[in-house]
Protein backbone atom coordinates (compact mmCIF):
# COMPACT_ATOMS: atom_id res chain seq x y z
CA UNK A 1 0.00 0.00 0.00
CA UNK A 2 1.39 3.43 -0.83
CA UNK A 3 -0.34 5.68 1.67
CA UNK A 4 1.58 4.43 4.95
CA UNK A 5 0.57 6.46 7.53
CA UNK A 6 3.23 9.28 8.73
CA UNK A 7 3.56 7.87 12.06
CA UNK A 8 4.99 5.01 10.88
CA UNK A 9 7.28 6.73 8.48
CA UNK A 10 10.18 7.75 10.09
CA UNK A 11 10.79 3.87 11.18
CA UNK A 12 10.39 2.54 7.79
CA UNK A 13 13.93 2.71 5.95
CA UNK A 14 14.06 -0.84 4.99
CA UNK A 15 11.48 -0.81 2.22
CA UNK A 16 12.77 -3.90 -0.05
CA UNK A 17 12.60 -5.92 3.26
CA UNK A 18 9.67 -8.35 2.35
CA UNK A 19 6.70 -8.78 4.96
CA UNK A 20 7.65 -11.15 8.06
CA UNK A 21 6.14 -14.08 8.86
CA UNK A 22 3.07 -13.55 10.86
CA UNK A 23 3.50 -14.19 14.29
CA UNK A 24 0.30 -16.52 14.38
CA UNK A 25 -2.51 -17.08 11.81
CA UNK A 26 -4.91 -15.39 12.02
CA UNK A 27 -7.40 -18.89 12.16
CA UNK A 28 -5.68 -21.75 13.26
CA UNK A 29 -7.63 -24.93 12.81
CA UNK A 30 -4.82 -26.71 13.56
CA UNK A 31 -4.60 -25.89 17.10
CA UNK A 32 -8.75 -26.70 17.06
CA UNK A 33 -8.16 -29.92 15.45
CA UNK A 34 -4.97 -31.43 17.41
CA UNK A 35 -6.65 -31.96 20.76
CA UNK A 36 -9.86 -33.86 19.20
CA UNK A 37 -8.11 -35.74 16.61
CA UNK A 38 -8.51 -39.13 17.97
CA UNK A 39 -12.12 -38.68 18.30
CA UNK A 40 -12.78 -37.22 15.10
CA UNK A 41 -10.93 -39.87 13.24
CA UNK A 42 -12.61 -42.78 14.79
CA UNK A 43 -15.71 -41.15 14.05
CA UNK A 44 -14.61 -41.40 10.54
CA UNK A 45 -13.45 -44.60 10.87
CA UNK A 46 -17.02 -45.71 12.03
CA UNK A 47 -18.55 -43.95 9.30
CA UNK A 48 -16.25 -45.75 6.82
CA UNK A 49 -16.65 -48.88 7.90
CA UNK A 50 -20.60 -48.41 7.47
CA UNK A 51 -20.32 -47.54 4.08
CA UNK A 52 -23.54 -45.25 4.19
CA UNK A 53 -22.34 -42.33 3.06
CA UNK A 54 -25.90 -40.29 1.62
CA UNK A 55 -27.93 -38.87 4.80
CA UNK A 56 -28.19 -41.87 6.91
CA UNK A 57 -28.04 -42.62 10.30
CA UNK A 58 -25.09 -40.08 11.06
CA UNK A 59 -26.54 -37.14 9.04
CA UNK A 60 -29.97 -37.71 10.97
CA UNK A 61 -28.21 -38.19 14.41
CA UNK A 62 -26.44 -34.83 13.85
CA UNK A 63 -29.41 -33.45 12.19
CA UNK A 64 -31.58 -34.03 15.66
CA UNK A 65 -28.88 -33.20 18.11
CA UNK A 66 -28.28 -29.53 16.14
CA UNK A 67 -31.56 -29.06 16.46
CA UNK A 68 -31.78 -29.79 20.17
CA UNK A 69 -28.51 -27.10 20.22
CA UNK A 70 -30.67 -24.45 17.91
CA UNK A 71 -34.29 -24.70 20.15
CA UNK A 72 -35.61 -25.27 16.82
CA UNK A 73 -38.41 -28.54 15.96
CA UNK A 74 -36.40 -29.22 13.04
CA UNK A 75 -33.25 -29.59 11.39
CA UNK A 76 -32.19 -29.90 7.92
CA UNK A 77 -28.66 -30.72 6.58
CA UNK A 78 -27.60 -29.50 3.37
CA UNK A 79 -24.43 -29.34 1.13
CA UNK A 80 -23.30 -25.53 2.26
CA UNK A 81 -24.82 -22.38 3.46
CA UNK A 82 -24.65 -20.78 0.43
CA UNK A 83 -27.49 -23.70 -0.73
CA UNK A 84 -29.14 -23.58 2.54
CA UNK A 85 -30.18 -20.22 1.60
CA UNK A 86 -31.26 -20.87 -1.50
CA UNK A 87 -33.46 -24.20 -0.50
CA UNK A 88 -34.86 -21.88 2.19
CA UNK A 89 -36.19 -19.42 -0.71
CA UNK A 90 -36.93 -21.93 -2.56
CA UNK A 91 -39.09 -23.45 0.07
CA UNK A 92 -41.18 -20.47 0.46
CA UNK A 93 -42.17 -20.23 -2.98
CA UNK A 94 -39.28 -17.32 -3.86
CA UNK A 95 -39.10 -16.99 -7.92
CA UNK A 96 -39.03 -14.28 -11.06
CA UNK A 97 -40.67 -10.84 -9.82
CA UNK A 98 -40.69 -11.72 -6.57
CA UNK A 99 -38.33 -9.02 -4.04
CA UNK A 100 -36.04 -10.03 -1.01
CA UNK A 101 -35.06 -6.71 1.31
CA UNK A 102 -31.61 -8.16 2.94
CA UNK A 103 -28.34 -6.18 3.29
CA UNK A 104 -25.46 -5.36 0.99
CA UNK A 105 -22.76 -5.46 3.88
CA UNK A 106 -22.60 -9.25 3.49
CA UNK A 107 -21.16 -12.36 2.01
CA UNK A 108 -22.03 -12.53 -1.65
CA UNK A 109 -23.76 -16.15 -0.91
CA UNK A 110 -26.51 -14.14 0.66
CA UNK A 111 -27.20 -12.18 -2.17
CA UNK A 112 -26.73 -14.92 -4.35
CA UNK A 113 -29.06 -17.18 -3.52
CA UNK A 114 -31.36 -14.42 -4.65
CA UNK A 115 -30.39 -13.97 -7.94
CA UNK A 116 -30.57 -17.62 -8.72
CA UNK A 117 -33.91 -18.13 -7.89
CA UNK A 118 -34.68 -15.04 -10.50
CA UNK A 119 -35.93 -12.69 -7.93
CA UNK A 120 -34.53 -9.30 -7.06
CA UNK A 121 -32.37 -7.84 -4.13
CA UNK A 122 -33.68 -5.12 -2.58
CA UNK A 123 -30.60 -3.57 -0.47
CA UNK A 124 -31.32 -1.40 3.00
CA UNK A 125 -28.50 -0.16 4.48
CA UNK A 126 -26.88 -1.20 7.55
CA UNK A 127 -26.47 0.62 11.42
CA UNK A 128 -23.55 1.33 11.90
CA UNK A 129 -22.93 0.13 15.41
CA UNK A 130 -23.88 -3.64 14.89
CA UNK A 131 -23.06 -3.63 10.56
CA UNK A 132 -26.15 -5.43 10.56
CA UNK A 133 -29.48 -4.76 8.80
CA UNK A 134 -31.23 -1.05 10.06
CA UNK A 135 -34.80 -2.14 11.07
CA UNK A 136 -35.60 1.58 10.72
CA UNK A 137 -34.76 1.90 6.94
CA UNK A 138 -36.77 -1.77 5.84
CA UNK A 139 -40.22 -0.63 5.61
CA UNK A 140 -39.42 2.28 2.93
CA UNK A 141 -38.48 -0.76 0.80
CA UNK A 142 -41.50 -2.71 1.00
CA UNK A 143 -43.46 -3.05 -1.90
CA UNK A 144 -46.24 -5.02 -3.09
CA UNK A 145 -43.92 -7.94 -4.87
CA UNK A 146 -41.51 -8.18 -1.69
CA UNK A 147 -41.66 -11.54 -0.14
CA UNK A 148 -38.92 -11.87 2.60
CA UNK A 149 -36.04 -10.19 4.55
CA UNK A 150 -33.08 -11.88 4.80
CA UNK A 151 -31.00 -10.39 7.90
CA UNK A 152 -27.29 -11.20 8.51
CA UNK A 153 -25.99 -11.72 12.03
CA UNK A 154 -22.85 -10.65 10.89
CA UNK A 155 -19.50 -11.07 12.63
CA UNK A 156 -21.65 -13.41 15.21
CA UNK A 157 -23.88 -10.76 16.40
CA UNK A 158 -27.72 -10.52 16.11
CA UNK A 159 -29.95 -8.69 13.97
CA UNK A 160 -32.32 -7.11 15.35
CA UNK A 161 -35.14 -9.24 14.65
CA UNK A 162 -38.09 -8.08 16.35
CA UNK A 163 -38.68 -4.98 14.56
CA UNK A 164 -37.73 -6.91 11.24
CA UNK A 165 -40.88 -9.67 12.24
CA UNK A 166 -43.17 -7.10 13.38
CA UNK A 167 -42.27 -5.43 9.57
CA UNK A 168 -43.18 -9.05 8.72
CA UNK A 169 -46.07 -9.74 9.91
CA UNK A 170 -47.83 -6.68 8.75
CA UNK A 171 -46.89 -6.82 5.25
CA UNK A 172 -47.24 -10.53 5.14
CA UNK A 173 -43.54 -11.26 4.47
CA UNK A 174 -41.28 -14.67 5.58
CA UNK A 175 -38.06 -13.93 7.54
CA UNK A 176 -34.92 -15.83 6.50
CA UNK A 177 -32.26 -15.75 8.68
CA UNK A 178 -28.97 -15.97 7.37
CA UNK A 179 -26.99 -17.20 10.30
CA UNK A 180 -24.09 -18.34 8.62
CA UNK A 181 -21.01 -16.56 11.06
CA UNK A 182 -23.52 -16.49 13.89
CA UNK A 183 -24.22 -20.05 15.20
CA UNK A 184 -24.70 -20.43 18.69
CA UNK A 185 -25.16 -16.14 18.81
CA UNK A 186 -29.05 -15.44 20.81
CA UNK A 187 -31.64 -12.52 20.67
CA UNK A 188 -33.75 -11.74 23.60
CA UNK A 189 -32.21 -15.23 25.13
CA UNK A 190 -33.51 -17.17 22.06
CA UNK A 191 -31.24 -19.13 19.65
CA UNK A 192 -31.20 -17.31 16.50
CA UNK A 193 -32.07 -19.44 13.53
CA UNK A 194 -35.31 -20.52 15.42
CA UNK A 195 -37.03 -16.72 15.44
CA UNK A 196 -37.52 -16.34 11.84
CA UNK A 197 -39.44 -18.91 9.29
CA UNK A 198 -35.85 -20.44 8.29
CA UNK A 199 -32.64 -20.15 9.69
CA UNK A 200 -29.79 -21.02 7.49
CA UNK A 201 -26.09 -22.23 8.74
CA UNK A 202 -22.62 -22.74 7.70
CA UNK A 203 -19.93 -25.50 8.48
CA UNK A 204 -17.64 -24.17 5.74
CA UNK A 205 -14.17 -24.26 7.79
CA UNK A 206 -13.73 -20.90 9.00
CA UNK A 207 -17.08 -20.99 10.75
CA UNK A 208 -17.51 -21.32 14.67
CA UNK A 209 -18.74 -25.13 14.15
CA UNK A 210 -16.39 -25.66 10.90
CA UNK A 211 -16.61 -29.14 8.65
CA UNK A 212 -13.58 -30.70 6.75
CA UNK A 213 -15.11 -29.01 3.69
CA UNK A 214 -18.18 -27.41 2.48
CA UNK A 215 -21.87 -27.90 5.07
CA UNK A 216 -25.52 -26.07 5.87
CA UNK A 217 -28.12 -27.02 7.97
CA UNK A 218 -31.55 -25.24 7.62
CA UNK A 219 -33.70 -25.04 10.84
CA UNK A 220 -37.46 -24.18 11.16
CA UNK A 221 -40.33 -24.64 13.66
CA UNK A 222 -42.64 -25.51 10.65
CA UNK A 223 -43.50 -28.80 9.85
CA UNK A 224 -44.97 -28.34 6.64
CA UNK A 225 -41.41 -26.16 5.78
CA UNK A 226 -38.86 -29.24 7.35
CA UNK A 227 -41.13 -31.48 4.96
CA UNK A 228 -40.45 -29.06 1.63
CA UNK A 229 -37.19 -27.98 2.60
CA UNK A 230 -36.29 -32.13 2.99
CA UNK A 231 -38.12 -32.95 -0.37
CA UNK A 232 -36.39 -29.93 -1.93
CA UNK A 233 -32.80 -30.57 -0.82
CA UNK A 234 -33.23 -34.34 -2.55
CA UNK A 235 -34.27 -33.92 -6.26
CA UNK A 236 -37.84 -32.63 -5.10
CA UNK A 237 -38.23 -36.26 -4.49
CA UNK A 238 -39.96 -38.46 -1.09
CA UNK A 239 -40.28 -41.26 -2.54
CA UNK A 240 -37.63 -42.48 -5.19
CA UNK A 241 -38.51 -41.75 -9.19
CA UNK A 242 -41.56 -39.85 -7.83
CA UNK A 243 -40.90 -35.81 -8.27
CA UNK A 244 -43.60 -33.69 -6.76
CA UNK A 245 -41.54 -30.30 -6.77
CA UNK A 246 -38.37 -29.45 -8.87
CA UNK A 247 -35.60 -29.46 -6.41
CA UNK A 248 -31.77 -30.57 -6.60
CA UNK A 249 -29.13 -32.44 -4.95
CA UNK A 250 -27.62 -30.87 -1.75
CA UNK A 251 -26.71 -33.20 0.96
CA UNK A 252 -24.34 -33.09 3.49
CA UNK A 253 -22.41 -35.79 3.58
CA UNK A 254 -22.44 -38.64 6.17
CA UNK A 255 -18.73 -38.01 6.38
CA UNK A 256 -18.97 -34.61 7.28
CA UNK A 257 -21.83 -35.56 9.69
CA UNK A 258 -19.50 -37.74 11.95
CA UNK A 259 -16.83 -34.95 12.13
CA UNK A 260 -19.47 -32.40 12.97
CA UNK A 261 -21.16 -34.16 15.57
CA UNK A 262 -17.82 -34.23 17.47
CA UNK A 263 -17.25 -30.37 17.01
CA UNK A 264 -20.83 -29.75 18.05
CA UNK A 265 -20.08 -30.85 21.52
CA UNK A 266 -16.99 -28.47 21.65
CA UNK A 267 -19.17 -25.31 20.60
CA UNK A 268 -20.56 -24.07 23.53
CA UNK A 269 -16.72 -24.37 25.39
CA UNK A 270 -15.40 -22.93 21.84
CA UNK A 271 -17.87 -20.02 21.75
CA UNK A 272 -17.19 -18.85 25.76
CA UNK A 273 -13.47 -19.19 24.67
CA UNK A 274 -14.03 -16.22 21.91
CA UNK A 275 -16.73 -14.33 24.03
CA UNK A 276 -13.31 -14.35 26.72
CA UNK A 277 -10.85 -12.88 23.88
CA UNK A 278 -13.09 -10.39 23.05
CA UNK A 279 -13.76 -9.27 26.65
CA UNK A 280 -9.93 -8.97 26.74
CA UNK A 281 -10.05 -7.69 23.50
CA UNK A 282 -11.63 -4.54 25.03
CA UNK A 283 -9.67 -4.68 28.15
CA UNK A 284 -6.05 -4.48 26.24
CA UNK A 285 -7.72 -1.91 24.02
CA UNK A 286 -9.62 0.37 26.79
CA UNK A 287 -6.24 0.27 29.25
CA UNK A 288 -3.85 1.32 26.56
CA UNK A 289 -5.71 4.35 25.49
CA UNK A 290 -7.22 3.47 22.45
CA UNK A 291 -10.73 3.28 22.92
CA UNK A 292 -11.54 7.26 21.49
CA UNK A 293 -9.02 5.85 18.24
CA UNK A 294 -11.10 2.71 17.32
CA UNK A 295 -14.34 1.61 16.98
CA UNK A 296 -14.79 -1.37 19.33
CA UNK A 297 -17.18 -4.04 18.37
CA UNK A 298 -20.13 -3.43 20.66
CA UNK A 299 -22.47 -6.27 21.90
CA UNK A 300 -25.88 -5.60 21.09
CA UNK A 301 -28.30 -4.93 24.05
CA UNK A 302 -30.41 -8.30 24.99
CA UNK A 303 -28.14 -10.61 22.80
CA UNK A 304 -25.21 -13.15 23.09
CA UNK A 305 -22.59 -12.08 20.30
CA UNK A 306 -20.28 -14.99 19.51
CA UNK A 307 -17.77 -13.70 17.79
CA UNK A 308 -17.11 -15.48 14.77
CA UNK A 309 -14.92 -11.48 13.88
CA UNK A 310 -13.57 -9.57 16.22
CA UNK A 311 -14.13 -6.27 13.82
CA UNK A 312 -12.70 -2.94 14.71
CA UNK A 313 -13.10 0.22 12.97
CA UNK A 314 -10.41 3.12 12.57
CA UNK A 315 -10.33 5.92 9.59
CA UNK A 316 -7.10 4.79 8.47
CA UNK A 317 -7.97 1.36 7.99
CA UNK A 318 -5.05 0.21 5.33
CA UNK A 319 -2.27 2.11 6.41
CA UNK A 320 -2.92 0.17 10.23
CA UNK A 321 -3.15 -2.90 8.12
CA UNK A 322 0.06 -2.33 6.67
CA UNK A 323 1.82 -1.60 9.43
CA UNK A 324 0.24 -4.51 11.54
CA UNK A 325 1.61 -6.91 9.01
CA UNK A 326 5.09 -5.68 9.33
CA UNK A 327 4.90 -6.37 12.70
CA UNK A 328 3.50 -9.85 11.65
CA UNK A 329 -0.20 -9.79 13.02
CA UNK A 330 -2.36 -10.62 10.95
CA UNK A 331 -6.06 -9.16 10.10
CA UNK A 332 -8.43 -9.62 7.25
CA UNK A 333 -11.13 -7.20 5.86
CA UNK A 334 -14.50 -8.46 5.63
CA UNK A 335 -15.51 -6.95 3.32
CA UNK A 336 -13.65 -4.42 1.26
CA UNK A 337 -16.58 -3.56 -1.06
CA UNK A 338 -20.18 -3.62 -0.88
CA UNK A 339 -21.91 -6.28 -2.59
CA UNK A 340 -24.49 -2.92 -4.66
CA UNK A 341 -21.27 -1.73 -6.34
CA UNK A 342 -19.80 -5.30 -7.43
CA UNK A 343 -19.70 -5.83 -11.05
CA UNK A 344 -22.30 -9.11 -10.85
CA UNK A 345 -24.92 -6.81 -9.53
CA UNK A 346 -23.97 -3.85 -11.25
CA UNK A 347 -27.14 -4.43 -13.18
CA UNK A 348 -29.74 -3.48 -10.32
CA UNK A 349 -28.53 -0.39 -11.02
CA UNK A 350 -26.83 0.96 -7.43
CA UNK A 351 -24.44 3.59 -7.68
CA UNK A 352 -21.97 5.14 -4.74
CA UNK A 353 -23.67 6.62 -2.35
CA UNK A 354 -26.58 4.48 -1.98
CA UNK A 355 -25.68 3.23 1.29
CA UNK A 356 -23.27 5.36 3.07
CA UNK A 357 -23.08 3.08 6.03
CA UNK A 358 -22.30 0.22 4.04
CA UNK A 359 -19.83 1.76 1.94
CA UNK A 360 -18.22 3.77 4.87
CA UNK A 361 -17.54 0.24 6.98
CA UNK A 362 -16.06 -1.50 3.65
CA UNK A 363 -13.22 1.50 3.68
CA UNK A 364 -12.84 1.57 8.14
CA UNK A 365 -13.17 -2.09 9.13
CA UNK A 366 -10.70 -4.15 9.96
CA UNK A 367 -11.01 -7.82 11.93
CA UNK A 368 -8.37 -9.29 14.43
CA UNK A 369 -7.49 -12.71 15.05
CA UNK A 370 -10.30 -13.97 17.89
CA UNK A 371 -10.25 -17.75 17.34
CA UNK A 372 -10.68 -19.94 20.91
CA UNK A 373 -6.51 -21.15 20.65
CA UNK A 374 -5.38 -17.49 20.91
CA UNK A 375 -3.69 -16.64 24.07
CA UNK A 376 -3.88 -13.22 26.29
CA UNK A 377 -0.16 -12.91 25.21
CA UNK A 378 -1.22 -12.78 21.27
CA UNK A 379 -4.01 -10.28 22.44
CA UNK A 380 -1.24 -8.27 24.05
CA UNK A 381 0.86 -8.79 20.81
CA UNK A 382 -1.64 -7.02 18.69
CA UNK A 383 -3.11 -4.39 21.02
CA UNK A 384 0.72 -3.20 21.52
CA UNK A 385 1.12 -3.18 17.80
CA UNK A 386 -1.77 -1.11 17.24
CA UNK A 387 -0.77 1.13 20.01
CA UNK A 388 2.23 1.63 18.72
CA UNK A 389 1.08 2.63 15.35
CA UNK A 390 -1.21 5.71 17.31
CA UNK A 391 1.82 6.80 19.09
CA UNK A 392 -0.19 9.80 21.08
CA UNK A 393 -3.18 7.30 22.37
C1 LIG B 1 -20.16 -18.27 4.86
C2 LIG B 1 -21.38 -17.50 4.57
C3 LIG B 1 -22.37 -17.96 3.70
C4 LIG B 1 -22.20 -19.15 2.80
O1 LIG B 1 -21.84 -20.31 3.40
P1 LIG B 1 -21.07 -21.45 2.56
O2 LIG B 1 -21.20 -22.63 3.48
O3 LIG B 1 -19.65 -21.00 2.39
O4 LIG B 1 -21.76 -21.65 1.29
C5 LIG B 1 -23.53 -17.22 3.56
N1 LIG B 1 -23.70 -16.08 4.22
C6 LIG B 1 -22.77 -15.57 5.04
C7 LIG B 1 -23.03 -14.29 5.75
C8 LIG B 1 -21.57 -16.26 5.24
O5 LIG B 1 -20.64 -15.75 6.05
Amino acid sequence: MSNASPALAPVDHNHSASKPKPAFPFLDLKAQFDPIKDEIISSVVKTLESQRFILGPEVEAFESEFATAASSSAAIACASGSDALLLALMALNVGPGDEVITTPFTFVATVGSIVRLGAKPVFVDIAPDTYNLDPNRVEAAVTSRTRAIMPVHLFGASADLHPLLEIAERNGLSVVEDAAQAIGAHYKGRPIGSIGAIGCFSFFPSKNLGGAGDGGMMTTNDAGLAERLRVLRTHGSRERYSYELIGMNSRLDALQAAILRVKLRYLDGWTEKRRQNAETYRQFLTRSGLADRIGIPIEPANTRHVYNQFTIRVADRDALRTHLSSRGIPTEIYYPSPLHLQPAFSYLGYHTGAFPESERASRQVLSLPIYPELTAEMQSQVVRAIAEFYPSA
